[in-house]
């Protein structure tokens, strides 16, 4: 078996369900006593954050190299980062290691053409739902059309994500929030809704939701263990 590295999430709440599914993954696809052989960094998320709202890519991008770097030393032979909003920086990290990287969209937008859909609602950190690095990556790879919320509800789905999720809070009346803005995006014209940032699963499961879900942390992590089990 191959070895996964991952840039945790940046929330270490996001970074512990990438660590339970990568290892309920490799148990389910290959039985006994199986566990995903892994590594995670996990980042300092404060500065991060910061340098987020600061709009600071370019420093992001060179701390993500780093994290990167240190995983492939590390004996990594794939690189992941755990969440939707750093893949603004993917290209630094690509451009860092020799070993491959595994963009989180990819999965997703495997998932979403195997399923036949063509729009999808998009929720994620507002950095996600409205710079084209996504969007644009699902629509030139998986001619994807993306629907994302109206500009209160985007406030809103972001707001939730920082303010509880990342601090590990899950509260009924942001769950029906967020219900309310996936039946929105279905009366728009969305067949599906991706849950673009790894703490939303935390939060929304499928029977809370009027459209198919597709799940980023799941999907990303059940790439990886697939790649990680493949023979050479
Ligand atoms: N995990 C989140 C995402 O998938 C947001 C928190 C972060 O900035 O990493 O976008």
């Amino acid at each position: 078996m191959k070895t996964i590295g991952v840039i945790g999430g940046m929330s270490w709440e996001s970074s512990t369900e990438y660590y339970r599914l990568l290892n309920r993954y490799a148990k389910a696809r290959l039985g006994g006593h199986h566990n995903a052989r892994s590594l995670m960094l996990t980042v300092d998320f404060a500065p991060i954050e910061a340098d987020q709202r600061a709009g600071d890519w370019s420093a992001l991008g060179a701390k993500m190299a780093d994290a990167a770097r240190h995983l492939e030393r590390g004996g990594a032979d794939l690189v992941m980062l755990a969440t939707n909003t750093m893949h603004r920086v993917y290209e630094s990290i690509e451009q860092a290691i020799t070993v491959p990287f595994l963009h989180i969209a990819d999965p997703t937008g495997s998932a979403l053409r195997s399923a036949g859909i063509e729009r999808v609602g998009l929720l994620g950190t507002r950095y996600t739902m409205e710079q084209a690095f996504y969007t644009g990556r699902l629509l030139e790879r998986y001619a994807l059309d993306t629907l994302i919320p109206n500009e209160a509800d985007r406030a809103d789905v972001h707001r939730i994500i920082y303010d509880e999720l990342c601090h590990g809070v899950v509260d009924g009346r942001s769950r029906q929030a967020y219900q309310r803005v996936i039946e929105d995006l279905k009366t728009r014209g969305a067949q599906a809704v991706i849950l673009g940032c790894t703490e939303i699963t935390l939060l929304v499961k499928p029977e809370d939701s009027v459209l198919p879900v597709f799940d980023t942390t799941a999907l990303h992590a059940q790439a990886a263990v697939e790649w990680a089990i493949r023979p050479d």
